[in-house]
Order: structure tokens, then sequence, then C-alpha cells
């Protein structure tokens, strides 16, 4: 482990870490020992495939991203703070899990269900702090 160079931090910290490219985000997962599958976030009380405790799991850290299954935009923001129109979707980022998430595009036109997407680092102005965006995983599109 290299040390940081950034005092930046993760809004949520046991879900995802900054990768070495300083852009993307790693999430963390759990694999359950009993059926080898991944239960997301890593800290889950329990296996969310076949319900094994995953108290000596393996941790396993991969590059976030996944497939994304469908998506909508919003014109009012759910949280304080959040910025309208915003994309959000589902997305199925390991096998048999579905996360919410926003969709860092202009328009939902370049979004197609199925699509691969990766998430990014969505860096706050206060506080060093960065939250998760997913972006189209082969297109370089600006935030
Ligand atoms: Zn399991």
């Amino acid at each position: 482990m290299t040390e940081s160079q950034t005092p930046l931090k993760p809004l949520h910290p046991t879900l995802y870490e900054l990768a070495e490219d300083g852009r993307s985000l790693n999430f963390f997962f759990a694999q359950c020992s009993a059926c080898n599958e991944l239960s997301f976030p890593a800290n889950a009380p329990g296996c969310v495939h076949c319900g094994e405790p995953l108290s000596d799991a393996r941790k396993l850290t991969l590059p976030g991203g996944g497939e994304l299954l469908e998506f909508v935009t919003l014109h009012v923001a759910l949280v304080p703070g959040m910025a309208v129109p915003s994309i959000a979707g589902d997305v199925r980022i390991a096998r048999g899990i579905i996360e919410e998430g926003v969709i860092a595009v202009p328009d939902e036109k370049v979004l197609k269900p199925g699509m691969a997407l990766k998430a990014v680092a969505e860096i706050r102005e206060v506080g060093g702090i960065y939250g998760c965006r997913f972006v189209p995983a082969d297109a370089e599109v600006a935030q």
C-alpha cells in the first residue's frame, strides 16, 4: 500500500475506495465461504445468496461497475443537495446484486439497458469527500 497524496475521503468508506488512477472506484465485496458468491456491502451480516454468516468470508476489492438495468431521469431532488435533473439507475454490480446509483451523463439518451458502467468518484467541493457516480464504461464522458 502506498500512502495517498490526497486528503480525499470516501462518503461511504465501507463500500468503496478511490482506485489508483485517482478517478475510478473500487468496491468492497465479501465472498461467501459456502456458495462462493459475492455479497455487497462486504459488512452485510449474511450472504445475500444463501444466508451463510459472512464473519469469516474472504474480502475482495474489485473495480466498481456493472450492467445498467433500467434508469429514470429525476426532476425532483430525493435528498437535500441533490442536483436535478439527475439520472438514477439500477446497476447489477455483481451476480445477483443490484444497487441503485446516480448515472453521471448529461442526457439519458446516451444510456441503454444492458450497457456497461463503471463507478467513478464525484468529488464534493467541501470537506474533501467523494461520492459514487456511474458513467458509461466505454466512453470518456465528462461529468
Ligand atoms: Zn452464500
